[in-house]
């Protein structure tokens, strides 16, 4: 079936028949990669699978270079390739011993769309190309099955109809639901041949009233506009917006594949079918999918009528079972990846009509990934890559915390077929999802009775989604679980009001914008907003492949963590030390509050020293729970940094209650209760003095850091000691520490050298009253103002290590407020002004040089400089990319991180290795 050579030497090749596979990977050295790009990710595969010996209708691929030439060409198809399609047309003729367009032996074709990546649902598809009125009665006589014939043919129609014409679709699905109404029948599989022949005339008097035209008779014309009708469909909003959200180029263009049509609707020896290889919400190895007896592909895949799972095809056609499972295993073990195929059953013969990589959820994702290793069928590397860091997160997740509250009882289960908690209002339609979720900041679910490609943009906004039809392979399912969005689908018993905007199941009836809650994991939805939970980071294979990263990355993975039990928890997601232990955060306690503001009042240092001598003890316990948590780690103590006013009540605030109290203290009548609120006011007037007098016009740049340490030398004192006793302590029980003492807002090494001075000598002094030999300890400084990174050399001299604070080196290189950037960010990135949020991915070219700088400043001076990063970007995988390439020891992230930190800095050591 190729094209022969003359056309190839005079035009540029522009269709591939399934068997020139051979020939195309020579035109692309056989680069796998580009292959797909010419035939797309569907043409690929179908010719790999021919090439297997698996049982493939045939056809052939129009490649992606066509429908970008079209598409620059004003919809003008490029030179030649009508004349390449009609000779494989012949070719596949010759092979089917079939005609297209041939009323005594039809061939019929399906034409559809096929990208360079899979876009479930985003572009369009024609099928039974090739009948006409005279074809239809060949096909009649040579079939004898009127119902057979009629229901291609009104399916063809509805298709071209809405797809290739543009005309809605209900108006085609109104006829049908009237037909049935009229008659009575429940189900379609219930329509006469007399029926669907009528239903066929009337979809082509309202394809002539809608288009003015009578619907093509020439197959040739039909395909000509089926295949523009794919061309144009790259450009249509739905897959412009799909692509936006996925990450697609827009400029690849669709390969359209043609293939010989194969029947599963002929009759109880036919079926058609999806199947995956593995399970893709848990990544079980358990072939699972779902088909109909006597029925086309669509019908499966739309939901309507009730599948069957596969395992029961075993009893219907057990040798054909047999066949698509071994089939399946060799499909999977080729492509070394879990297979999401679809098959037709035509009188008893098999056939594959798709193979592709399965969309999985992530849980799904690493088992497998775990599993092919343990298989033998690809390497721990492999699996290392194969799974995106962002992945792991998922295994984050909240869970619905059903055991706080014992009489949940779920008021409707469903299929679960994307996991996680959900908890939001209901929203009935994407456009009002979204419109809830981005205005109004409100968390919503959205509820449909299926989900179709226009509705996406609502699941993206949704915090999950509910449908009431739709199998685990449905849109709603797919989408779901590419985008990481706990749903619950094929809820049976659902009915959905859209006029009264209410849905009911049993007795129970949920109006738009009430809360549920759903379990996507179980597969079950609850009234109210239930509790979450957040999930242990259990899994064994999440835990395995985890390792295994560790074993290929090179940065070190530390946490920002002020509490002992975050530590914990850090530390049993593989944290390796501690980068970051905000100490003012130990002062906003409870407990601690009034003592610090006592110590900011004190109107002498006798006062002062007092209420810092109160906090020591406090603060040696915190030190010591950190470093009993994390022992044998280093664990990093940054000395306070926020301006002081912050500890006391906002200026605004005390204007406000001393009104209050002087108009409510003319009504007290008791002389008790006028007492007390003199003194309260008194109290309230003292603060106000003293926030009057810290208050400064910018704060962020004003007495907070290393300058505050400065000026109350004391309190620094205090922070040392409480860090030396809290050690003494610990290594007295054996317990092994390593404190690291961190300075923030450097900018002048000579700050650093003062309070290098004040930490020697109280250090001293303590380790002379405790009579203890020795505390190994690092010192060192975080490097978050532009000017230490620009000195990092003389800074170098003085420190042991450096701390990226990139949260207020981002401000301050930017110049963007860390508080109110976001309001104008947002504008800029819409805009195109800036890719990504500087606050969120390290900005490369500024901040990122300045690091650089630094670095490379720093080691020159002291080439044992220890070098990590503590900022939020610590935590994201892009800028822990940009850590790994500018030689950092290691970075430091939330808790709740760690685990996709570990990950992400192992992919980040493998960028450039091939697999
Ligand atoms: C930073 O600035 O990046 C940092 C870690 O410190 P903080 O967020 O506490 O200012
Ligand atoms: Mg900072």
């Amino acid at each position: 079936m190729s094209v022969p050579n003359q056309i190839r030497t005079k035009e540029k090749q522009f269709v591939y028949s399934f068997t020139e596979l051979d020939r195309v990977k020579d035109l692309v050295a056989g680069d796998w990669d580009a292959v797909r790009g010419m035939l797309g990710g569907k043409g690929a595969n179908l010719s790999e699978m021919y090439s297997l010996g698996v049982p493939v209708p045939p056809g052939f691929v129009i490649s992606t270079n066509a429908c970008t030439d079209y598409l620059e060409n004003e919809s003008i198809f490029p030179q030649g390739l009508w004349e390449q399609i009609s000779l494989v047309v012949t070719e596949m003729e010759k092979k089917a011993s079939k005609g297209f367009g041939d009323p005594a032996n039809p061939l019929l074709v399906s034409c559809r769309s096929g990208g360079k990546f899979s876009m479930p649902g985003m572009m369009d598809t024609v099928l039974n190309l090739g009948l006409n009125d005279v074809v239809a009665q060949g096909l009649l006589e040579l079939s004898g099955d009127e119902r057979f014939v009629f229901d291609l043919y009104r399916r063809l129609i509805q298709m071209f109809g809405s797809v290739v014409m543009g005309l809605p679709d209900d108006i085609f699905e109104t006829v049908i639901t009237d037909e049935r109404q009229r008659l009575g029948i429940q189900s379609l599989s219930k329509m006469s041949g007399e029926q669907w022949r009528l239903v066929t005339r009337r979809f082509k008097e309202i394809y002539r009233a809608h288009t003015s035209l009578e619907f093509p008779q020439d197959p040739y014309e039909q395909l000509r506009l089926a295949v523009a009708a794919v061309f144009n469909s790259w450009n249509g909003k739905r897959a412009i917006d799909y692509r936006n959200a996925a990450g697609i180029s827009h400029d690849l263009g669709t390969a359209v594949t043609i293939q010989a049509m194969v029947f599963g609707n002929m009759g109880d020896r036919s079926a058609s079918g999806v199947a995956m290889s593995r399970n893709a919400a848990s990544g079980e190895k358990e072939l699972e999918g779902d088909y109909l007896l006597n029925a086309q592909g669509e019908d499966v895949v739309a939901g309507i009528r009730n599948t069957r799972p596969l395992a029961e095809l075993e009893d219907d056609l057990p040798d054909i079972h047999a066949e698509f499972v071994q089939i399946a295993d060799r499909l999977e073990r080729h492509y070394r990846n879990v297979q999401d195929m679809e098959f037709t059953i035509e009188e008893g013969k098999l056939w594959l009509l798709q193979t592709r990589d399965a969309k999985r959820t992530a849980q799904a994702e690493v088992r497998i990934a775990v599993d092919m290793v343990e298989e033998g069928l690809i390497t721990q590397v492999d699996a290392v890559k194969r799974v995106k860091p962002e992945q792991v997160d998922f295994f984050m997740h909240p869970q619905l915390d059903t055991a706080a509250l014992p009489d949940a009882a779920p008021f409707a289960r469903g299929l679960n077929v994307s996991p996680g908690a959900a908890v939001g209002v209901v929203a009935f339609d994407a456009t009002i999802a979204e419109r809830w979720a981005n205005q109004e900041a409100r968390d919503v679910i959205m509820v449909r009775p299926e989900t179709k490609p226009d509705d996406v943009h609502g699941m993206l906004a949704a915090k999950g989604v509910v449908t009431c039809r739709g199998g685990r392979t449905s849109h709603a399912a797919l989408v779901a679980r590419q985008f990481g969005k706990p749903a619950v689908v094929g809820v049976e018993g659902l009915s959905i009001d859209l006029e009264e905007r209410e849905m009911h199941i049993d007795d129970v009836t949920v109006k738009e914008g009430d809360w549920i809650s759903i379990d996507g994991t179980n597969g079950l939805v609850y009234l109210g907003q239930l509790p979450t939970l957040v999930p242990d980071l259990s899994s064994p294979h999440l835990l395995k492949l985890l390792g295994w990263a560790d074993e290929i990355r090179q940065l070190g993975v530390w946490t920002n963590a002020d509490y002992p039990r975050d530590a914990e928890r850090a530390k049993a997601y593989g944290a390796e030390g501690i980068g970051l232990c905000r100490t003012e955060h130990m002062f906003f306690e409870a407990d601690r509050l009034p003592i610090v503001q006592r110590m900011i009042m004190a109107r002498d240092v006798g006062e002062r020293n007092e209420a810092i001598g109160e906090l020591l003890p406090l603060q040696r316990s915190d030190f010591e729970g950190l470093f009993r948590a994390m022992e044998e780690c280093p664990v990093t103590i940054r000395l306070i940094d926020p301006p002081l006013h912050e500890f006391l009540p906002s200026h605004d605030q005390l204007v406000n209650e001393l009104s209050d109290l002087k108009v409510q203290i003319q009504h007290f009548d008791s002389m008790a209760a006028i007492d007390t609120a003199l003194d309260q006011i008194r109290v309230k007037q003292n603060y106000l003095v003293r926030v009057e007098a810290l208050r400064e016009e910018n704060p962020m740049l004003g007495t907070r850091g290393v300058r505050l340490g400065i000026l109350l030398e004391e309190l620094t004192r205090m922070q040392v000691r409480a860090i030396f006793e809290a050690a003494i302590h610990c290594q007295r029980d054996g317990v092994d520490v390593q404190p690291q003492i961190m300075i923030p807002l450097v900018s002048h090494v000579n700050e650093l050298k003062l309070q290098k001075e004040t930490l020697e000598n109280e250090a001293q002094q303590v380790l002379e009253e405790y009579n203890h030999p020795d505390v190994t300890y690092r010192f060192g400084t975080m490097i978050e103002v532009p000017r230490a990174a620009l000195t990092a050399d003389e800074i170098g001299r003085v420190a042991q290590f450096f701390s990226f604070g990139t949260n207020d080196l981002t401000q301050m290189t930017y110049g963007i407020s860390r508080d109110d950037g976001e309001r104008f960010l947002r504008e800029y990135q819409t805009h195109g002004i800036l890719k990504d949020n500087p606050f969120e991915t390290l900005d490369r070219e500024g901040v990122g040089q300045l690091m650089g700088m630094a670095a490379e400043k720093g080691r020159a001076e002291n080439p044992d400089l220890h070098i990590g990063i503590c900022g939020e970007h610590g935590g994201d995988p892009r800028s822990i990319q940009l850590c790994h390439e500018l030689g950092l020891d290691y970075v430091s992230c939330s808790p709740f991180r760690v685990p996709m930190a570990r990950l992400a800095a192992a992919h980040a050591a493998l960028e450039r290795t091939p697999s």
